[in-house]
């Protein structure tokens, strides 16, 4: 079999870049190992960046009908004890205006849903699934089926396996993870009515966070010390559910529906990042370059971005009829992107894995902190948001850390800071 470009992985990923080729007239072959979909949570949170990117590919408008917006995440820190609201803010994604200044929670099957099925009706488009990549021979991918192995030429071979990735393999690229003190335990409830924003809320030893999901349900998340899980089983579900009402009270009766430990899954953060992306005509994309802690929900939005950037950049290999741009001005735009937001996420994760006082004193002066200085807020809100990249000045640091106190001038000329097509696709320029 022959195409134009062969992708091996049917995740977000994978599906975002075969749509968006194909879409442009390149013939691709997408394979996909599982025969039906997943029943295991894999993040459901798209940031501005990854709806605009659904917009520019014609797809928002089909997404927003099952998905639940999110204008802003409570974030509200209490006293254990008392319960006493110590700390409370709010992190806007309003003031991204005039961007996309929402997130939207899409369950995340119905997200891939969406695509596979637009990419379908695509003549250039083929899936095939389940199909497994067990390696490759002669610039061939080698792929199983049905226990039979076959071969697929193509031009370039992408990598969109995730975490476990024969491509990767391939390109000899080595992996150093990095674990964490802390796992949590994830499950789908029913939502009241008033719940319709993000909310996390902590004290100095406990952490929860509620992200509603469309059809009346909210997300859960819940911090646990790492392989503390048999214990809390031990424990009991009345356990678990004491803890969700002691902590978000406006769950109470809601928790009910916490009645089965297989509603419960268990969640290992792990970060790494492989130092290159490209290698000839191999380029992997996702989770098989880099995983991200899921604490400010980003892993799917960094495989959707990989996905748009090159997408862009080999359909202008295949357009151009002189000079072509090399797969390298992907990962020249995308590997310092994801290594800061990588390095932010690790730095919000350690703010909630020491469960002490002075942590969370330390946590509460930070946040009060943001939310007071508009700069600090707005660079903040930006570069979770994946529209635009600002590392933070001495200045900030000095706000952040009480040293200074915050400013009143908000920043000007926002749309600086945002990312233009310039900095998106380079090679064009
Ligand atoms: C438990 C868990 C919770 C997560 N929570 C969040 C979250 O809250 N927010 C967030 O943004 N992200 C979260 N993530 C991360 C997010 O799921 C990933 O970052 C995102 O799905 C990456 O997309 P991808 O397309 O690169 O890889 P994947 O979504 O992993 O897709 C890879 C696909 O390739 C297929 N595949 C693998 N090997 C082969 C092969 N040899 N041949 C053919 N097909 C193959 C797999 O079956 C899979 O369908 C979570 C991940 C996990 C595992």
């Amino acid at each position: 079999m022959n195409c134009q470009v062969f992708i091996s992985g049917g995740g977000i990923g994978g599906l975002l870049l075969g749509y968006k080729l194909a879409a442009q007239g390149i013939c691709v072959c997408v394979i996909e190992q599982l025969a039906k979909p997943s029943h295991v949570y894999k993040g459901e949170l798209l940031q501005p960046k990854s709806l605009a990117l659904l917009k520019e590919a014609g797809l928002l408008s089909k997404v927003e009908k099952c998905g639940q917006k999110i204008h802003h995440i409570d974030v509200v820190e209490l006293d254990n004890d008392e319960n006493d609201v110590l700390m409370k803010m709010k992190l806007g994604y309003e003031q991204l205006s005039p961007f996309i200044n929402y997130a939207l929670m899409v369950p995340h099957e119905e997200l891939k849903e969406i695509i596979r099925n637009e990419a379908m009706k695509l003549d250039e488009f083929t899936f095939i699934a389940p199909a497994r990549l067990i390696g490759f021979e002669n610039s061939r991918a080698i792929v199983e089926k049905d226990k039979k192995s076959f071969h697929i030429k193509a031009d370039y071979f992408i990598g969109a396996e995730g975490r476990r990735s024969p491509t990767r393999d391939q390109m000899r690229l080595k992996l150093k993870k990095k674990h964490y003190n802390h796992q949590y335990l994830t499950a789908t409830l029913p939502r009241p009515p008033a719940l319709t924003e993000g909310k996390i809320i902590s004290t100095h030893n406990r952490f929860i966070g509620l992200f509603p999901l469309p059809n009346q349900q909210v997300r859960t998340v819940y911090l646990i010390n790492h392989g503390e899980y048999p214990l809390i089983k031990k424990k009991g579900l009345r356990f678990l559910q004491k803890e969700f009402n002691e902590l978000a009270p406006e769950l109470l009766e809601y928790t009910l529906a916490l009645n089965d430990w297989s509603k419960i899954q268990l969640m290992t953060p792990l970060t790494y990042h492989v130092n290159r992306y490209v290698d000839n005509h191999f380029a992997i994309i996702g989770d098989a370059a880099h995983a991200v802690h899921p604490i400010a929900g980003q892993g799917m939005n960094l495989a959707m971005q990989d996905a748009a950037i090159l997408g862009e950049l080999l359909c202008s290999v295949y357009q151009s009829h002189h000079e072509r741009p090399s797969l390298k001005a992907y990962e020249h735009v995308r590997r310092k992107r994801n290594e800061f937001v990588l390095k932010i996420s690790d730095q919000s994760a350690l703010l909630y894995s020491f469960r002490f006082h002075l942590f969370q004193r330390l946590r509460i002066r930070s946040m009060k902190n943001l939310g007071n200085d508009h700069r600090l807020h707005f660079k903040h809100i930006l570069n979770i948001s994946g529209l635009g990249l600002s590392h933070l000045s001495l200045g900030d640091y000095f706000v952040q850390s009480s040293l200074l106190p915050a400013r009143k001038k908000p920043l000007k000329n926002l749309s600086r800071y945002f990312f233009n097509k310039e900095n998106d696709y380079p090679w064009k320029y």
